[in-house]
């Protein structure tokens, strides 16, 4: 790609960059009517028994106070961008332009910098549109226009890139997604039976009652498998990508290449501090370029 081009690229971006909060907003509307349906209409309207109606309450709150705090640092958090010693100064750049062979300009640059990773023709990583050399496990997102640390995968929900920086939240994200729409589920079921059987659920309250049930059914049940890919993938210490294509070393792809066992494949994203690994705090261990590798694997600078 030109720099021309990628200049196009980034101008287009710009302009589909706000219509990528579209979904963001959608599930925000939801999550707001949720509690709407939840705490007035199923709570307050319908549970006349005030022990059960203080058990649901004093439940619900803290199931939903995770859920949507964990939803905002997904979206909020940096993913991990590149540092500068990666970027190609611009003596290099020009340098890199000119030279008869500019795979060995990276090449050489390469070796002060702490890379174990090649790409397929295992040749330095490099990337053309933000000019430079890739670091271990990051890629090139084409939504967000540049390199991302350990990426994972471009999510349209949280309108941010999944990567080492909100990894740990995005999991925990699903995570709290799951019990808090089980918790709504399960709760609201009696409610939801009473209503088929003609039963008392006031005449204003159905469909909010019905949508109650159904939306939160339907959000746990379908999130549950990509829940459980990204544990396969946590204690696998892969990424999405990774999960796709090996990570290629020296001596060759290895797709258990970073594996360093389950627990402390587990401790690479919620790090050391137990207390830390179930709340909303940053606790991922590294600087998210450098990162060990199983003891089989070169582990010397390419
Ligand atoms: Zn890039
Ligand atoms: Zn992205």
């Amino acid at each position: 790609m030109t720099r021309s081009n990628n200049k196009a690229s980034k101008v287009l971006a710009c302009i589909y960059k706000p219509l990528g909060w579209f979904p963001v907003v959608i599930i925000n509307a939801i999550a707001v009517w949720s509690y709407f349906a939840y705490v007035i209409i199923l709570c307050v309207d319908n549970v006349t028994d005030p022990w059960e109606k203080g058990i649901y309450l004093a439940f619900y709150h803290p199931f939903f106070l995770m859920f949507m705090v964990c939803y905002w640092q997904a979206i909020m958090s940096s993913p991990g961008y590149t540092p500068s010693q990666f970027y190609l100064s611009s003596e290099d750049a020009e340098k890199y332009e000119n030279a008869e062979n500019p795979q060995e300009v990276i090449t050489e640059l390469a070796k002060e910098l702490p890379i174990v990773t090649l790409s397929v023709n295992k040749t330095i990583r490099f990337c053309e549109p933000c000019y430079l050399i890739k670091p271990d496990r990051s890629h090139h997102c084409s939504m967000c226009q540049r390199c991302v640390l350990k990426m994972d995968h471009h999510c349209p929900w949280i309108n941010n890139c999944v990567g080492w920086g909100n990894y740990k939240y995005f999991i925990l994200f699903l995570s709290y997604s799951i019990t808090y729409t089980m918790y709504v589920a399960l709760t609201s079921l009696k409610y939801f039976i009473k209503f088929w059987s003609g039963n008392s659920v006031k005449a204003n309250s159905n469909l909010h009652v019905l949508f109650l049930f159904f939306v939160s059914t339907m959000f746990s049940i379908s999130l549950w498998s990509l829940f459980g890919f990204h544990i396969y993938l946590t204690l696998s210490n892969k990424t999405t990508l990774e999960s796709f294509r090996a990570p290629i070393f020296q001596h060759g792809p290895d797709k258990k290449g970073f594996y360093l066992g389950r627990m402390n494949n587990f401790k690479q994203v919620f790090g050391n501090k137990k207390w830390k690994w179930f709340l909303p705090i940053f606790s991922t261990p590294g600087d998210g370029f450098g990162f060990p590798v199983r003891s089989s694997t070169t582990q010397n600078s390419v």
